[in-house]
């Protein structure tokens, strides 16, 4: 029978409640979030649901990976409805700490990922990946999961938490789900609610310029310059849309390429007014001649 859904704040009692969950004998699932909680969370939670005897997800707004100009104290709090969303998904414990109690005032140590942070979302985003291998590794020793919970949503994120447990022999399994999307295909953010109508209209422009990159890759194009332009001249024609960065990159280096040849990415950062949208394709290699 599903237990009642805990709530801590503290890193004592978080440790604690997960203690009594392996003295249980339950195999420990983690799906750490910022709130705001939407299907995209509700599927990561969902999946460690099946997969795990006792379902942590963390609800921390990590001021250490957001920019001086970003939107740190206006991201969304939900906690009642994030509450309820992850109850519905079969959530055991959420810790929700404040961020004192992440960072107390003597804090001194940072994690970086070199070469995987420096590309796509880096130039833009100064200090942003620092900010989460550190979080991320921080609520990796407090909850100690057997299995942590990302989503394909946020691709750079992905690979630099893989190879950060990689390099840092951190002892946990890496699940990643797919990118859980609007009917037309507008990925699921928690920043999709700071958009104006119209705005929301246009967003959907970076769905459908992945889908003809993927399109035209599964019909055999090779060319990532090719499909590069394409993807700016897609999103350049998109009233309301200012474009970041597309680019097509090796999956695994995250390094663009010119020449397709095994498994890539194309990825796209796309301003609408003040709110920055990204979204990205996974790419299969190349198969025929
Ligand atoms: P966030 O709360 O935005 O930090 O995201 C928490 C986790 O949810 C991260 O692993 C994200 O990649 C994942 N996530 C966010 N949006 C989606 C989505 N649309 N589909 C799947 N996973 C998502």
């Amino acid at each position: 029978m599903a237990m009642s859904l805990a709530l801590t704040h503290t890193i004592a009692d978080t440790r604690d409640a997960i203690a009594a969950a392996r003295r249980r004998g339950q195999s420990i699932g983690f799906v750490p979030t910022m709130g705001a909680l939407h299907a995209g969370h509700g599927s990561l939670i969902e999946r460690a649901r099946k997969e795990c005897g006792f379902v942590v997800v963390s609800i921390f707004v990590n001021p250490t990976q957001f920019g001086t100009n970003e939107d740190f104290t206006r991201y969304p709090r939900t906690l009642p409805e994030d509450a309820d969303l992850c109850e519905r998904a079969g959530t055991d414990l959420i810790f929700a700490p404040e961020p004192a109690v992440v960072y107390p005032r003597d804090h001194r140590m940072y994690v970086e990922v070199t070469e995987l942070q420096d590309g796509l979302e880096g130039p833009s985003r100064p200090g942003h990946f620092r900010g989460v291998a550190t979080v991320v590794l921080k609520l990796f020793n407090i909850v100690q999961p057997d299995r942590a919970y990302f989503g394909q949503k946020d691709a750079q994120q992905v690979r630099i938490v893989q190879q950060m447990v990689r390099d840092l022999d951190v002892p946990l399994a890496i699940v990643v789900g797919p990118t859980i999307r609007e009917p037309d295909g507008l990925a699921l953010s928690s920043r999709n609610r700071y958009l104006e109508p119209a705005q929301r209209q246009q967003a959907v422009a970076l769905y459908q310029t992945l889908e003809t990159v993927r399109r035209r890759v599964a019909a055999g194009e090779r060319n990532g310059s090719d499909l590069r332009q394409m993807m700016i001249h897609r999103i350049g024609a998109t009233p309301g849309a200012v474009l970041d960065y597309a680019e097509i990159v090796d999956a695994d280096s995250l390094r663009p390429v010119e020449q397709l040849t095994g498994p890539t990415l194309a990825l796209l950062a796309v301003w609408f007014g003040a709110t920055r949208l990204i979204d990205n394709m996974p790419l299969p290699a190349p198969t025929g001649p």
